[in-house]
């Protein structure tokens, strides 16, 4: 009897597990093209408007309180001239949001990404690095700095590499180069199983001076 009952509450239980998972892995709500066209549209709302459209309000607040399906994740830098709720022109709710100094990643933001991808239905991961990053400006001069900073300066190295010898201005071209870079990173390190097919990976810079995001083709 006690062992038809544990045999039971196996099997019941491994049907909730079952339809937990199910539950657990929504379909996209907006595929990865349409993110990105959506991503694009508020730029230029952005960058074009004296006045941001979207504002986070009560209603916007209850809404996505319970539960929540971005539509894009971003992995931008920490810098504090580059939130990506403003500069894409979105709410609450809107974007799955990752940042560090040089929009790097580490097991950390990928888990983040494969998170977000696997159980809030994010098809589209957007590395976004910034005109005058500071970050990338540190790795340029020197692959030394001081304390946990080494971290960020030494794990940039490979763009400055890469990016040496470009056209234009140095800074500029590693700040693309890294964003390109990390973008490569996630496309071959994120765990995102058959939901691989329909995820989107891609790199842009973000200028400070136009409010405009310049897209890479990749
Ligand atoms: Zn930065």
């Amino acid at each position: 009897m006690r062992i038809t009952s544990k045999v039971l509450a196996t099997v019941a239980s491994s049907s909730v597990v079952a339809l937990v998972l199910a539950a657990e892995h929504p379909a996209a709500s907006v595929s990865a093209d349409a993110a990105l066209a959506k991503l694009k549209e508020g730029n230029l709302r952005f960058a074009t408007s004296e006045v941001s459209q979207s504002k986070p309000t009560a209603a916007r607040r209850a809404e996505t309180a319970q539960e929540q399906h971005p539509f894009a994740i971003i992995l931008g830098c920490a810098d504090s001239r580059t939130a990506p709720e403003l500069i894409f022109d979105q709410n609450l709710g809107d974007l799955f949001v990752i940042r560090t100094a040089g929009n790097l990643v580490d097991d950390h933001a990928l888990g983040s990404i494969e998170y977000a991808v696997a159980h809030l239905g994010a098809r589209l991961v957007v590395v976004l690095g910034h005109q005058r990053c500071g970050a990338v400006k540190a790795a340029l001069e020197s692959d030394h700095a001081p304390g946990h900073i080494e971290s960020l300066v030494r794990d940039i190295q490979p763009a400055v590499k890469a990016a040496k010898g470009k056209p234009g201005d140095p800074l500029s071209a590693t700040v693309a180069e890294n964003a390109r870079q990390v973008a490569a990173q996630i496309k071959a390190k994120a765990a995102l199983g058959d939901l691989a097919k329909e995820v989107r990976i891609v790199s842009a810079v973000y200028d400070l001076d136009t409010g405009k995001i310049d897209w890479a083709n990749d």
